[in-house]
């Protein structure tokens, strides 16, 4: 078999190790748009779902070893005190295994150098794509190639979607984020843990992600499409949160203004299908979630896990991408609607009062139930 992968994000790059693991004897191709493979300058959560599938794929350990360990994530206020106390590890799977923070450029590249590196092709953006009965003819920048199927991994921008759904659409958050990492020292009890400080519609994040890296958010409801001033941009971020514990603004800061990033949030709105012919939307293409829940790339992870394992079972890819779609997608569903919702709770004074109310009476071990069905992936 010859198989193209449309991007060479998270979910390509593990699509292609589960691909390798299950057929070591297929042409698997990864195609990148960017010359370069992206080395963003922020981090990443891992959850178990994410890293029982790493594990599976032989990569799990070296991730492990370049990122941070986190026993708990801690819902708190503005100035740092958690609004309830767990006295369980709510993000610990059956097996013990919990977050971990890493750097995304770091990921990637573990993910990367352990591929065939002749089948990485950078600079190579995918501009059209013919269905022929039983092949793909797929049209690159710079070359050209028949495939028996596609996994476009290509991301919420996807410009696989447009050939099998001309019309998609993006879903504005109404909240924009900014991203840095700082090489401050935290005290001791906020180094094994990852924090998210609530405010009247602004948010701030921390995690490390290796002994000398703290990764950190700040989100704000804002109209999409703003712009920041390099000058006056670490002093704009300051006036916002300067109700928030010190420890935030020490890390804001301490950060390059010029490696701050910004993104306006935005998910995908629901698709009627991901498949056409013999090509098939994964990860970011298929279902782009808001980062609430720090589970975007842990789906991206999980269906390129579920591909891989369905493709065992029916080797006809037309028929796998219909059982693949069929097993992923009230899952996915979930996440995306949970997260939005989560999303616009966080930010809204009321619902804010009644989620801070709701985390102290809803029991502990129905939340650990809930975290225990997300962190499920079959068969491992
Ligand atoms: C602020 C923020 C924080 C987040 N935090 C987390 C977190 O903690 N945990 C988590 O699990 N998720 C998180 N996410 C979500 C996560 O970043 C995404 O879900 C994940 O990166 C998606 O990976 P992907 O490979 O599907 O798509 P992408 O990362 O978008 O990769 C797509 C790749 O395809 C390439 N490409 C695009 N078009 C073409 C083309 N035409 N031809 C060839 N190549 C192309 C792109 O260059 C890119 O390399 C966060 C997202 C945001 C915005």
């Amino acid at each position: 078999m010859k198989v193209a992968i449309i991007g060479a994000g998270i979910t390509g790059l593990t699509t292609a190790h589960a691909l390798l693991k299950e057929f070591p004897t297929w042409e698997v191709h990864i195609y990148e748009k960017s010359p370069v493979l992206n080395e963003v300058g922020a981090g990443i959560m891992l959850h178990p779902n994410a890293l029982k599938v790493l594990d599976y794929l032989g990569v799990g350990e070296t991730i492990r070893d370049a990122g941070q360990q986190l026993a708990k994530a801690v819902i708190t206020r503005a100035d740092l005190k958690p609004i309830k106390k767990s006295d369980i590890d709510l993000l610990t799977d059956k097996d013990g295994n919990t977050i971990i923070g890493i750097h995304r450029a770091r990921l990637q590249s573990i993910l990367a150098d352990s591929l065939p590196q002749q089948r990485i092709h950078l600079n190579s953006e995918l501009l059209d794509v013919i269905f022929n009965e039983s092949s793909v003819d797929l049209k690159f920048s710079t070359s050209k190639g028949t495939f028996d199927f596609v996994l476009a991994a290509d991301g919420i921008h996807s410009q696989a979607r447009s050939f099998i759904l001309p019309n998609s659409k993006k879903r504005y958050s109404g909240q924009t984020c900014w991203r840095g990492i700082s090489t401050l020292k935290l005290p001791e009890h906020l180094h094994h843990a990852a924090f998210e400080a609530w405010g009247n519609k602004l948010r701030f994040g921390i995690a490390p992600i290796s002994d000398t890296e703290i990764y950190w958010f700040a989100v704000h409801s804002e109209s999409a499409g703003g712009k920041d001033t390099k000058e006056t941009l670490q002093q704009d971020l300051l006036d916002l949160f300067h109700e928030f514990n010190p420890i935030i603004r020490e890390l804001i800061q301490s950060t390059p203004v010029q490696k701050i990033l910004r993104n306006d949030i935005s998910d995908l709105e629901r698709i009627p299908v991901w498949h056409k012919n013999r090509m098939c939307l994964l990860g970011d293409a298929a279902h782009a979630t808001t980062p609430n829940m720090g589970q975007g790339a842990c789906q991206g992870i999980e269906d390129a896990f579920y591909i891989a394992q369905i493709l065992l079972l029916e080797s006809n890819p037309e028929k796998a991408f219909t059982l693949f779609e069929k097993k992923r997608r009230e899952k996915v569903d979930m996440v995306v609607n949970t997260s939005w919702k989560i999303g616009k709770a966080a930010h809204q004074p009321v619902s804010q009062f009644f989620l801070r109310s709701a985390f102290k009476i809803i029991p502990q071990s129905l939340v650990k139930k809930q975290m225990e069905t997300l962190y499920e992936v079959e068969g491992l």
